[in-house]
């Protein structure tokens, strides 16, 4: 049998070419699986049987001299918060227990018709709430590089499923940095694309004005692949921008030359470790080498974006989640009246992280307090966005870290969720702002863990954004020397 490429791009040419089946494909991925979940618990299902059908399809259509699409035969991992037509989409909560969605989000129809093979529902925080996927029903995941540490999260499955080999891509969804958190400590790519770029139809919903779906991959070219095979207007979302998706594998080797590049000062000083700090200067080096202007730029506004996530945020969960009424989705839990039905569902149904949202969330909008905090946290997010606008006018890209840290170990920071919330501090100001963002593996930190640096860009400049990714991946130093 011929060696398996690992990167989606390989994989669908020589599946396209016929030169690999994708069965052949698929199976040794099922064997890698099979091989290190039992250790990661990236999947709260493996969808082994569904996907060696769709590798067959995608066989039978090559042979009939059909071209299943750009994705033919890539296996692809999908975030439990996707909704998948008749197999459970749970969230990583005992409350949606048994729900089977009757339909499928448009990222998944799109792709399928792509020609991927869905290998598995990824493990998360519960409703995407964490950094850590330590707030996942289901037990967490482990760090496929040191598996004493969390993967982050909330799309650690995801993260995991790519950096373990389980897949070569994946989907996740970042609302306050969910893909690029994991993407940074597991070692690979992430990218949140512009609010409204990707559709959010069949995606459950966290935070509505902030969620966006986007890529997991090994390689910036596989993330370029993905984003743009899944990108691109969609009628069933009021949010979804009325335009095709962008064009990014074309633009990948146009280089930086010329591009004025700020790194941020409010994200690179307290909070940020030492190492991590100096892998983000190097990246800098690395891109004024190849032409950049590099610059230092302050975004003032960025220091309270923390605390306007953190408002905003819960005050939409707070709301999304009043659905979960043991009426309409899963678990129930009996009881006398509807009240005391609702109550002993949601009580017994949603975790402990989950509740303290949701009570975050009603408090923050309840009448006496409006004004002062969810109010306060709007107007916040309007002075980060022109903040941004000033900070565009001089400079194209801005590079920061993508975590304060590399990953951490188990139960570091369950028991303050303060400091778990600290790990959003870098990620959080582009989805108040809608714009797109991205994790690039540059090196590792002094314990040898991976180190993620975040490039940010303004609305729909993804083009722009993944020349100056592809020029970082050729400059990162090798995971395998750690931080001097
Ligand atoms: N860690 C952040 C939170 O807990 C972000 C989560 C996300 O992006 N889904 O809310």
């Amino acid at each position: 049998m011929a060696s398996i490429p690992t990167t989606a791009i390989e994989i669908a040419a020589a599946v396209r070419s016929g030169e690999l089946s994708a069965r052949e494909v698929l199976e040794s991925h099922l064997d890698a699986i099979a091989a290190r979940e039992p250790e990661i618990n990236a999947f709260n299902l493996v969808l082994a049987d569904e996907a060696r059908a769709a590798a067959t399809t995608i066989d039978e259509r090559v042979a009939a001299g059909e071209d299943p699409g750009v994705l033919a035969g890539v296996p692809l991992a999908l975030k439990d918060n996707l909704c998948t037509h008749g197999i459970p989409t749970t969230c990583s909560s005992r409350i949606l227990e048994g729900w089977r969605p009757p339909y499928d989000a448009t990222v998944v129809q799109r792709v399928a018709a792509a020609g991927a093979i869905a290998i598995g529902k990824t493990n998360l925080d519960e409703f995407a709430m964490g950094s850590s996927t330590e707030n996942s029903a289901f037990g967490p995941t482990r760090n496929p590089r040191d598996i004493s540490r969390v993967p982050g999260g909330s799309s650690g499955g995801s993260a995991a499923a790519v950096a373990a080999g389980f897949a070569p891509i994946s989907l996740g969804s970042d609302t306050g940095g969910s893909i690029r958190q994991p993407a940074a400590l597991c070692g690979v790519v992430g990218v949140k694309p512009t609010y409204g770029m990707v559709s959010r139809y069949g995606l459950v919903a966290f935070a509505s004005s902030l969620d966006q779906i986007g890529p997991f991959s090994t390689t910036v070219a596989d993330s370029a692949l993905l984003l743009e095979a899944i990108a691109g207007h969609d009628p069933r979302d009021s949010t979804s921008i009325d335009s095709a998706a962008p064009s990014l594998l074309d633009v990948l080797d146009q280089g930086v030359a010329g591009l004025r590049i700020g790194l941020v000062t409010e994200l690179m000083g307290e909070g940020i470790a030492p190492d991590v700090a100096a892998r983000v200067r190097q990246a800098a080096e690395a891109l004024a080498a190849a032409g950049a202007e590099i610059g230092e730029v302050s975004i003032p506004a960025l220091s309270y974006g923390l605390s306007a996530y953190y408002l905003i945020a819960p005050a939409e969960a707070s709301s999304n989640l009043a659905r979960y009424d043991g009426v309409r989705y899963g678990m129930r839990v009996d009881a006398a009246t509807t009240a005391e039905m609702n109550a002993k569902t949601r009580t017994a149904g949603f975790g402990e992280e989950v509740k303290r949202r949701i009570m975050l969330g009603t408090y923050a909008l309840s009448a006496g307090y409006y004004d002062a905090y969810y109010g306060k946290a709007l107007k916040v997010r309007t002075l980060i966005v022109r903040d941004f606008e000033t900070a565009y006018k001089d400079f194209d890209l801005l590079l920061t870290p993508t975590s304060p840290t590399t990953a951490f170990r188990f139960g570091e920071k369950t028991s303050d969720p303060l400091s778990m919330y600290l790990n959003d501090i870098c990620t959080i100001p582009t989805n108040l702002a809608g714009h797109p963002a991205m994790s690039v593996p540059f090196g590792a930190g002094s314990d040898g863990m991976p180190v993620g640096v975040q490039l940010m860009a303004p609305a729909l400049c993804e083009p722009t954004m993944f020349r100056a990714a592809a020029v970082l991946e050729h400059a990162a130093p090798p995971l395998e020397e750690a931080f001097q």
